[in-house]
C-alpha cells in the first residue's frame, strides 16, 4: 500500500495522536479482498488483514489519529464531538491515485469519548459493514470497509454484546461539523483548514474566481446528488447531523439507517428518532439545513465589510440544491420507470406509481422490479384500489407509445436492484455470526456485490420481499 500522510498536516489542535487499543481474543470476520487490491494492499498485507483490522499492526509512517469535530445533533447544538471511538489509522493512494482514508471504528476511547466506551459491537458493525458494501455497489457514494474483526471481549449496550473493529474506507471523513468547531473553538485556523479542504478534495475549485464560493457549491451539489440516490433506493440515514455528513458527499456514519421495505414516506427508522426529524421523506429538507449551517460557517473567511455580499454569494450557492437534487431525482426516477426523462408526463406518472405503493403499502425495491418484468398481473393483484391501478397503467403505455422502448427498458435494469440490504436479513447473518458462523455474511455480501444481477444460485426467497405485515419490523436504535 502507499501510504501519505495529509491530514496529520494540519495544526496538531484539529486531533489527537494515539494509538488503537485492541479488542480481548480479536478474530477474523470478513474481508473485502476486491477492495483491498484497489487499495493496492499487496498479498503479503492482505494476508494480515485481521491484524491491521483488529488494531494489532499499526500502518507504517502514519500517526494514528482521533479528529475533533462539533455538530447540530436532532437540530440543536451539540458542542464538541469528535472522534469518540474510531481513529483515522492511514491514508493511501488508491490505483487512481485518489486518496482513501482508512478508519478503525471500535479502536478504544479517546478525548472525544465523551460518555462512551471507545467500542463498537459486533450487531452495528456488520451493518455497516454490509450496507457500505450495498451502496457501494449500488452506484451511491458511500464510505465502504476492508474488512471487520470480532472479538471475545462483552461490551455493554441495552444488553450485553459482543466488541467489534471495522476498517472503513473513505473519500474524506472532514465534516460538516469540523467547520463548527473550528469556528467555536479555533476560529483562527479555519482559513487554513478552508484552504486544505479545496486542495485535497476540490483542486478545480482552486483556479475558478472565487475558489471559496466554487467549493462551497461543489459541496451543496455533491450532497444533493447523494441524497437524491439514497431516495432513489429507498435508503435513509438516521441520524443526518451535520457530524454525520461529509464534505465530499458521500454517505458516513451508519448507525440507524435503514432500506425501506414497504413504501411509506413518514418512516422513521430510527427509533430514538422521536420528533420524526429524519424520515425518509424528510431528507431532503435535513441536508438542506444542514449546508445552511455549514455555509454560515464559511462568514469568517471575509473581512466585516465584504459580509453582506459574501452572505448572498453563499445563500446562491445554497440555492442549487433543490434543482441538482430534483435533477437528479427526476432522471433517476424516469430511469427506474422505464419513461423517457423529457416527457412531460413522466414525472406525473411516476408519482402515480408511488401513490399506489404508498396506498397498498407495497414493497418499494420489488414493484419497481415487477415493472421492468411487466409483471401486471402480480402488480395488480396485491392492489384493492384496481380502477386507480388500471389508470396507471394506460397511462404509462400511453407515454412509453412511440418511444424507443428496449432503450427504456435497458435503463431499467440498470436502476433498479434487485437485492437491497434488508434489516431481516442483516438481522440474521447478526444472528448466526453472534454465534461464529459468518457464512450467511458472506452470502449478502456477495449477493450485494452484484445487487443488479439475478443470482438464482444464492438468493433466498427472503431477499426479495419485506417480512409479511403480520410481523413485527426489527427497529433499529443509536445503541451501537
Ligand atoms: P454518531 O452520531 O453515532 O455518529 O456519534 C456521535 C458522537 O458520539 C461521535 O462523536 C462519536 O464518536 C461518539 N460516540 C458514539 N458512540 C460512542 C462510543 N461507544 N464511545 C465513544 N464515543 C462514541
Ligand atoms: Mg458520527
Amino acid at each position: 500500500m502507499h501510504i501519505i500522510k495529509q491530514y496529520p498536516e494540519l495544526n496538531p489542535q484539529l486531533y489527537h495522536q494515539q494509538s488503537p487499543q485492541p479488542l480481548i481474543g480479536a478474530k477474523a470476520g470478513h474481508f473485502n479482498q476486491a477492495l483491498a487490491e484497489q487499495l493496492q494492499w499487496t498479498t503479503q498485507e492482505q494476508e494480515q488483514w485481521v491484524e491491521y483490522c483488529s488494531g494489532q499492526k499499526s500502518f507504517a509512517d502514519f500517526p494514528s489519529l482521533a479528529m475533533v469535530y462539533a455538530g447540530h445533533q436532532f437540530g440543536q447544538w451539540a458542542g464538541q464531538l469528535g472522534d469518540g471511538r474510531g481513529l483515522l489509522v492511514a491514508q493511501l493512494q488508491d490505483q487512481n491515485r485518489q486518496v482513501i482514508d482508512l478508519h478503525l471504528k471500535g479502536a478504544g476511547k479517546t478525548p472525544y469519548s465523551r460518555m462512551g466506551d471507545g467500542r463498537a459491537v459486533l450487531r452495528s458493525v456488520i451493518r455497516e459493514y454490509l450496507a457500505g458494501h450495498a451502496l457501494t455497489a449500488l452506484g451511491v457514494p458511500s464510505t465502504n470497509a476492508i474488512g471487520f474483526t470480532t472479538s471475545t471481549q462483552p461490551i455493554q449496550r441495552e444488553t450485553i454484546e459482543t466488541g467489534a473493529m471495522l476498517l472503513r474506507t473513505a473519500d474524506s471523513h472532514i465534516r460538516l461539523g469540523h467547520f463548527e468547531w473550528i469556528n467555536q473553538y479555533a476560529p483562527e485556523l479555519l482559513k487554513d483548514f478552508v484552504q486544505h479542504c479545496i486542495t485535497w478534495h476540490y483542486p478545480e475549485c482552486l483556479t475558478a474566481q472565487q475558489p471559496i464560493l466554487a467549493f462551497a457549491e461543489q459541496v451543496v451539489r455533491r450532497t444533493a446528488k447523494m441524497i437524491a440516490l439514497w431516495q432513489l433506493h429507498g435508503f435513509a440515514h438516521g441520524v443526518m447531523n451535520t457530524d454525520n455528513l461529509n464534505i465530499t458527499g458521500s454517505t458516513l456514519d451508519f448507525g440507524p439507517f435503514g432500506f425501506m421495505e414497504r413504501f411509506r414516506p413518514n418512516w422513521i427508522n430510527n427509533h430514538s428518532d422521536h420528533h420524526a426529524r429524519y424520515t425518509y421523506q424528510q431528507q431532503p429538507s435535513v441536508a438542506h439545513w444542514n449546508l445552511w449551517v455549514w455555509l454560515n460557517n464559511l462568514l469568517p473567511l471575509v473581512q466585516e465589510t465584504e459580509k453582506e455580499q459574501f452572505k448572498q454569494d453563499l445563500s446562491a450557492q445554497l440555492a442549487h440544491f433543490e434543482p441538482t437534487f430534483l435533477e437528479h431525482y427526476q432522471q433517476g426516477l424516469s430511469a427506474k420507470m422505464g419513461l423517457p426523462n423529457f416527457h412531460k408526463d413522466s414525472f406525473q406518472c411516476a408519482m402515480n406509481f408511488l401513490t399506489i405503493l404508498q396506498s397498498e403499502q407495497l414493497d418499494y425495491t420489488q414493484s419497481f422490479l415487477r415493472l421492468q418484468h411487466k409483471q401486471w398481473q402480480e402488480l395488480r393483484d396485491d392492489c384493492l384500489n384496481l380502477h386507480q391501478f388500471d389508470q396507471f397503467v394506460e397511462q404509462y403505455h400511453a407515454i412509453r407509445q412511440n418511444q424507443d422502448q428496449q432503450q427504456l427498458d435497458a435503463e431499467m435494469q440498470c436502476h433498479n436492484p434487485r437485492y437491497i440490504l434488508r434489516n431481516h436479513m442483516a438481522q440474521k447473518a447478526i444472528s448466526a455470526a453472534q454465534a461464529g458462523d459468518f457464512s450467511e455474511v458472506d452470502r449478502l455480501f456477495q449477493l450485494l456485490s452484484q445487487p443488479y444481477t439475478h443470482q438464482p444460485e444464492r438468493e433466498h426467497l427472503a431477499d426479495l420481499g419485506p417480512l409479511p405485515s403480520d410481523q413485527a419490523e426489527i427497529s433499529v436504535s443509536c445503541s451501537s
